[in-house]
């Protein structure tokens, strides 16, 4: 038999119910019922064994029988801080980032940012991070930020050991390997950075990296940038 399905749940009891999106994937579209094992998470790290108790017309009734710690949650602590990307490469850069292990991730506007942030957006980006979650099997649920002010962004990233910020104009920068510790990370939207960005939040701690000497596309930055991060500290081992 083929591993029990997973589900996300907003908060889980001793009795849960599995409602909404979720309810209709697994009814209809799995067609599970009444008997089956299924597996629930709710963001929060941990997994928990279910049953499907019963159906009624807004969900799945469940009988929680076990809490399992998730052993796929990543051990580092690293922090996203993307510009606002045209189109949907904002979600795009969102499922990467957890899939790739990162804890938090920050959306946010700057000088030459021209893709605008809404609630609606927010609570779409919310979504992919929950349905990455699901599809790479992590028990947590990275959470998203979203910032008007490029200054509040990278002040959300204080306390973080390791602040690199990837610079498209950089002279002189740090390696990013060898590195340990916690990490955030800003990249930039499209339309990059201004020199006074740049000058901002090396005033605020953080250092210039070079991803090479072509100029990738804002997506390809973060995910190339997240990736050698990770290999780093050892996530993609
Ligand atoms: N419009 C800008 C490029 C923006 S690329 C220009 O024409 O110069 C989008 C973001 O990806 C940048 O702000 C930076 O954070 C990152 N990036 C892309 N290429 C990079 C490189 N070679 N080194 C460091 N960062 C890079």
């Amino acid at each position: 038999m083929s591993a029990p399905r997973r589900f996300f749940v907003e908060t889980i009891g001793e009795e849960s119910l599995l409602s909404g999106e979720e309810f209709r994937h697994a009814k209809n579209v799995l067609r599970l019922s009444a008997g089956d094992e299924v597996v629930l998470f709710d963001g929060s790290g941990a997994e928990y064994s279910a049953v499907i108790a019963g159906e009624r017309k807004d969900g799945f009734l469940l009988n929680v029988t076990g809490k399992n710690v998730c052993e796929r949650e990543p051990n580092a602590d690293v922090y996203l801080l993307t510009g606002a990307l045209k189109g949907d490469k904002t979600e795009l850069v969102i499922q990467k980032a957890t899939e790739l292990g990162v804890n938090k991730i920050g959306v946010f506007s700057s000088r030459y940012c021209a893709a605008y942030l809404s609630e609606n957006k927010t609570e779409r980006l919310r979504r992919v991070a929950r349905e990455a979650a699901k599809q790479c099997l992590r028990a947590s649920v990275p959470e998203i930020a979203v910032f008007e002010e490029f200054s509040a962004a990278l002040r959300s990233a204080e306390g973080y050991g390791n602040r690199l910020f990837a610079c498209e104009f950089l002279e002189h920068g740090r390696e990013v390997l060898p590195l340990s510790g916690s990490c955030a990370l800003v990249v930039g939207s499209e339309g990059g950075f201004s020199r006074e960005e740049f000058a901002l939040a090396q005033s605020l701690g953080f250092e210039g990296v070079s991803l090479g000497k072509r100029i990738l596309r804002a997506e390809t930055a973060s995910i190339a940038l997240l990736s050698v991060v990770m290999y780093g500290l050892g996530e993609l081992r």
